[in-house]
């Protein structure tokens, strides 16, 4: 079976920290998977949970999955064992406490997993980790700092296999990421040429964009020449598509290594 799994991530928006786009972004998100009748899965911090508890129970309810994308939106490289360890506990505790679930699947933010993710994630009961994206150019250009971490996620295995204890469901790409740089940038015919790209390259794809690609970005140049219109609005082509081409859509939890 080919499958397809959407996700997003949750979190304050771009350049202004606010929540436009947990409010707004995310009604639009749903509206495109109620027409399309897909379900998701969301990477979400602890923030948005804690604000806006409703939005996330109502995705529950709705059959989408709710995983977790950090406490706070800080880098998961940045803290240290003990702070990481530390920011685990405290957001089991948050999704017990507004949603009753346990997160089953973590992104960290910025890709910034490392060795010592994959242990506490066994150790916290997680069962997958999607934070890597192999062959990815993007990430030079977003993080140029990070050139050893960038060069180790390049050639990492662009595969679902396993870390520990924990699977590893890499988001897909070919040089360029399967995010929300292709629905927003690329004319219709060359997403068509890059679907099928991917397609040829896994019959399991991962794609994700963030919350705030749906809503105007006030003071972002790439929403100027780029705008989220264009996101929404290719989103649906790209779901078609993929329906089209044989694609099971998939929340990551249901992800079945064969
Ligand atoms: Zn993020």
């Amino acid at each position: 079976m080919k499958t397809a799994m959407l996700s997003f991530d949750v979190e304050p928006d771009l350049h202004t920290l606010e929540y436009h786009g947990v409010v707004k972004g995310m009604a639009e998100i749903l509206k495109i998977l109620n027409k399309q009748k897909v379900k998701a899965t969301f990477f979400t911090t602890c923030d948005c949970i804690e604000k806006f508890p409703f939005i996330f129970r109502n995705l529950i309810k709705q059959g989408h999955e709710v995983a977790w994308h950090g406490y706070r939106h800080e880098r998961f490289d940045d803290l240290s064992f003990e702070e990481k360890e530390e920011s685990i506990k405290k957001s089991a505790l948050c999704f017990k406490r507004y949603l009753n679930v346990a997160p089953r699947g973590f992104r960290a933010v910025q890709h910034s997993s490392d060795s010592y993710t994959f242990s506490l994630l066994e150790k916290y009961g997680f069962s997958y980790d999607s934070s890597k994206t192999p062959l990815n150019l993007l990430q030079f250009l977003f993080f140029p700092k990070r050139i050893k971490k960038n060069f180790s996620d390049f050639f990492s295995n662009p595969f679902p296999h396993k870390i520990n204890g924990i699977l590893e469901i890499p988001t897909s790409s070919f040089f360029i990421p399967f995010v929300s740089f292709i629905p927003r940038i690329l004319p219709r015919a060359l997403q068509r040429v890059y679907l099928s790209v991917i397609s040829m390259l896994s019959r399991n794809l991962v794609f994700y964009a963030h919350s705030w690609d749906f809503i105007k970005l006030e003071g972002s140049n790439i929403d100027k020449k780029f705008p989220h219109t264009r996101v929404i609005q290719n989103m649906e082509f790209i779901i078609s598509n993929l329906k089209s081409n044989g694609y099971k859509f998939i929340r990551m939890r249901d992800f079945k290594q064969k």
